[in-house]
């Protein structure tokens, strides 16, 4: 039996509370696992109606489905070291919004993530990257030149530059998606997780207007970051 609504979330709001009710759930240790039995299987063999696309980082402690407590159908998934951004990344985020209709796109970002890493010392060290880790490092690169610039030197506000970085990249460079935005079919919100906690916190959105402590971390009291930008509900530095 299959304990996921059969029908996906029309609007933005009902897929983010969708994702976050699943990261809760995970992070508690009290997953559900829902929508992956033989049921759903059938269910979503002849079509998908995934509720949300996930531009994630590559990392394999960043399962989505897991993270999420999300199962079979529920999300189209797109994921590179860093989450990189190239024009195959950019397609699949307008594949999922525009064929098969996502109301939402996550950009998720991590503590301890190697590609931020791997930049940050190249940028340090001035070294080329081999083969093709250069390619990953040449796109990670304005985030961290942004943050150095800003005077960031937390590595979770790195991470989270480089998520504010990839939310307004992607709605930059796709003018599909910024549409949707702007029409309120779609949003997009960047967030970043914590590896040993299992919880997501909300550092940006476009299109939804989620609450300071719109998100599953608990709540945390200190002083906004410098880097948020208007008009964005992002929540503070939780250290
Ligand atoms: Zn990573």
């Amino acid at each position: 039996m299959s304990d996921a609504s059969p029908v996906a979330p029309a609007t933005p709001r009902e897929a983010f509370d969708l994702l976050t009710a699943g990261n809760r759930r995970f992070a508690a240790a009290t997953p559900r696992h829902p929508n992956q039995d033989a049921v759903r299987r059938a269910d979503t063999a002849s079509a998908q109606h995934p509720h949300a696309v996930l531009l994630g980082c590559s990392d394999s402690r960043l399962a989505a489905e897991i993270i999420f407590d999300q199962g079979l159908g529920d999300l189209f998934v797109v994921r590179t070291a860093g989450h990189a951004v190239g024009p195959e990344v950019l397609g699949s985020i307008e594949y999922g919004v525009s064929v098969l209709g996502c109301p939402l796109v996550v950009v998720l970002g991590h503590d301890a993530c190697g590609a931020v890493a791997a930049t940050r010392a190249a940028v340090r060290d001035g070294a080329p990257a081999p083969g093709y880790l250069r390619d990953v490092i040449e796109r990670v690169t304005p985030s961290v030149l942004a943050a150095q610039a800003a005077g960031v030197s937390e590595e979770d506000e790195f991470i989270a530059t480089h998520v504010r970085h990839t939310v307004d990249l992607v709605m930059d460079r796709s003018q599909e998606l910024a549409d949707r935005v702007a029409s309120g079919r779609t949003a997009v919100v960047g967030l970043t997780y914590r590896l040993a906690e299992g919880t997501v916190r909300t550092v940006t959105s476009r299109g939804l207007d989620l609450p300071a402590d719109g998100t599953a971390m608990p709540a945390t009291a200190s002083a906004p970051t410098s880097a948020s930008a208007p008009g964005t509900a992002s929540v503070p530095g939780h250290r």
